[in-house]
């Protein structure tokens, strides 16, 4: 996986403030680093050599004022020619990525960008005040694509408007764009946002902790099946986010709670197939199969009567009951 060398412009040129949004509050940072700051920053903490990724993260790098997008770029760009790191990310909104952003981005040595694209249905979007409309997703990543930079798309499952359903066809539709990758963000209500406010009103009703795994489970399923990677599940767990949150399902651990999920439901079918009540796994997928707190086995245990897994000598993301190995994906199609 790419090592990335984050910096945080909270809100840095955002046309408005979307309704879920605290940048600040989140990163525990106010005000963006200025590009001589940043170069200071790389030149102590980048290895002598190096293919990582140095990343603006936290506001619409593309709105920002051309000479402060080139002065960031050329921050980094020292020491992409030393070959200490080997490019520049950058995060921004659908709606601010013409065909000439992509090519200058691209000149300047960014090689990622990521589209924060949260929802394809137009009602979900409007309901959170992003200002664009699906077609505009997809024109953003067509944009990337031709130009030939990385693209990845970040959305957010459980946003006021949206549904089970919605938080699906979104996947559905950002995979059919042959994104490079995916996060997924499930909603949570950051202290001090407009949506907190909608909360408090009882306008909104975040989703629960297992059902946001649960949705997530069946997304990354599908991402898998898609080969789409999935780098991220749920916010980067940090003390400013924990005092941020107010409500919604935030775990620190959300990404293992989800691959859990997954493994529950390998192995609920596999048991309920053959009859077996012992499974193996490989010993590098051991932990998140037994679940957080055994909770797969406890459940797997309610189902059969009892339960148990063993490091087996197979491949990864596949599982073992007596003489037959299944893999992971094609098991978990069965949902409870
Ligand atoms: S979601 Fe993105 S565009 Fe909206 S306020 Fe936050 S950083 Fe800015």
């Amino acid at each position: 996986m790419t090592r990335i060398y984050p910096f945080f412009i909270p809100h840095a040129g955002c046309p408005n403030r979307c309704l879920y949004c605290r940048q600040d509050r989140i990163t525990g940072i106010d005000q963006a680093p200025s590009p001589e700051q940043v170069a200071k920053t790389l030149d102590r903490i980048l290895p002598p050599q190096g293919d990582g990724e140095v990343a603006f993260y936290g506001g619409t790098f593309t709105l920002l004022d051309e000479s402060l997008q080139r002065a960031y770029c050329a921050a980094a760009a020292r020491y992409i020619e030393a070959g200490r790191v080997g490019g520049v990310r950058i995060s921004t909104r659908p709606d601010a990525l013409c065909a000439t952003d992509a090519e200058r981005l691209r000149q300047w040595g960014v090689t990622t960008v990521e589209i924060g694209a949260q929802s394809f249905s137009s009602a979900v979007l409007r309901c959170v005040r992003r200002g664009y409309e699906p077609h505009q997703i997809t024109a953003s990543l067509d944009r990337l694509q031709e130009v030939g930079l990385a693209a990845g798309v970040q959305l957010m499952p459980g946003l006021p408007g949206g549904n089970r359903a919605e938080a699906m066809d979104s996947v559905a539709a950002a995979i059919a764009l042959g994104p490079d990758f995916l996060r997924i963000y499930p909603t949570v209500i950051l202290r001090g946002s407009a949506l907190e406010e909608m909360w408090q009103a009882g306008e909104y009703t975040p989703l629960g902790l297992a059902e946001a795994v649960d949705w997530c489970a069946e997304i990354l399923w599908n991402c898998r099946l898609a080969g789409v990677p999935v780098i991220r599940m749920g916010l980067q767990s940090s003390p400013e986010l924990e005092g941020a949150v107010a409500a919604g399902p935030y775990h620190p651990a959300f990404g293992q709670l989800v691959r859990s999920r997954l493994w529950l439901r390998v192995l609920l079918r596999g048991g309920e197939l053959t009859g077996r009540v012992k499974a193996g796994v490989h010993a590098a997928d051991l932990a998140e199969a037994i679940g957080h707190r055994r909770q797969n086995i406890t459940a797997l245990s309610e189902r059969f009567g009892t339960f148990s897994l063993y490091a087996a000598e197979i491949d990864r993301g596949h599982a073992i009951f007596g003489e037959s190995t299944f893999s992971a994906a094609e098991l978990a199609a069965y949902q409870e």
